[in-house]
């Protein structure tokens, strides 16, 4: 499904990714972790095309398609989903309203028709219901004076709303209390699938005990330096990363 080859990628002319390669295939869940100041959020960032990141190398494959040739809006509508770290506020808007945009987007770039109003309303109870979210919070402008979880749990809404072929899951899990950590991780594995893939990036073993990923692959300094199966997660709890950033500087 993605293919990163040697991406590299610069935030004002500082080298940040220096040659990412990763290979998804549809049906599994990848971990990415890493100190902070990695390059865990640019990588995301770069994958749903933000613009303040520059890439100056590599290449990334989504569906046979080349990914930069793709703006974020056919990224998102090709069934690419991105949760922020710190989601945006859209004053005026309501989640319904983003919702109903985005969704018939997606729609229409898969050649189906958009859904009417009543369709759309049913579909919005269900998937409510599965992450257990307050109607009244999506009748609210998106995110606008949402507490932390409440922005996360919406977030994991428009996820199972919007049910992305690639959803990229950028530290979803921080300032989460367990309760809320649990509707995080049940939302994900609600969605998947043989035919969808989840990239998880965290900074804590915690969300992996309810999200067990296929591979866990460590970011430092810009680069994947290790990767493994799920108890690559577990050895980093309980031992840190120093002897990773060890290893490193071994092989330098
Ligand atoms: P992580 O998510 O792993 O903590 P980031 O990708 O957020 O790491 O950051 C990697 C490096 O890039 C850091 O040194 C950070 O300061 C820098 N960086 C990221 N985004 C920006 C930005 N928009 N402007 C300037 N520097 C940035
Ligand atoms: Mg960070
Ligand atoms: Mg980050």
């Amino acid at each position: 499904m993605l293919t990163i080859t040697d991406l590299q990628a610069s935030v004002d002319d500082k080298a940040i990714l220096k040659g990412i390669n990763l290979e998804i295939k549809a049906g599994e869940v990848h971990a990415i972790m890493g100190p902070n100041g990695s390059g865990k959020s640019t990588l995301a960032s770069v994958l749903a095309g933000r613009e303040e990141y520059e890439v100056t190398g590599g290449s990334v494959d989504f569906d046979g398609e080349d990914l930069f040739e793709m703006s974020p809006e056919e990224r998102a509508a090709a069934g690419i989903f991105l949760a922020f770290q710190y989601p945006v506020e859209i004053p005026g808007v309501t989640t319904i309203n983003f919702l109903k945009t985005a969704l018939n987007e997606i729609r229409k770039s898969r050649g189906e028709e958009s859904l009417d109003a009543a369709q759309f309303l049913k579909l919005m109870r269900e998937k409510a219901k599965l992450v257990n979210i307050d109607d009244s919070l999506l009748k609210r402008s998106l995110n606008e004076g949402f507490s932390g979880g409440e922005k996360k749990r919406n977030e994991i809404f428009q996820m199972a709303m919007l049910e992305p072929k690639l959803a990229i899951l950028d530290e979803t899990d921080s300032g989460l209390d367990i309760d809320a950590l649990r509707i995080v991780a049940e939302g994900v594995n609600k969605l998947r699938s043989p035919e969808n893939a989840v990239i998880v990036v965290t900074h804590y073993q915690r969300l992996l005990d309810y999200i067990v990923p296929d591979f866990v692959h460590v970011l430092y300094k810009g680069r994947i330096v290790k990767s493994g199966p799920k108890e690559l997660a577990l050895e980093l709890e309980e031992k840190g990363y120093d002897w990773i950033k060890a290893e490193v500087a071994a092989t330098m």
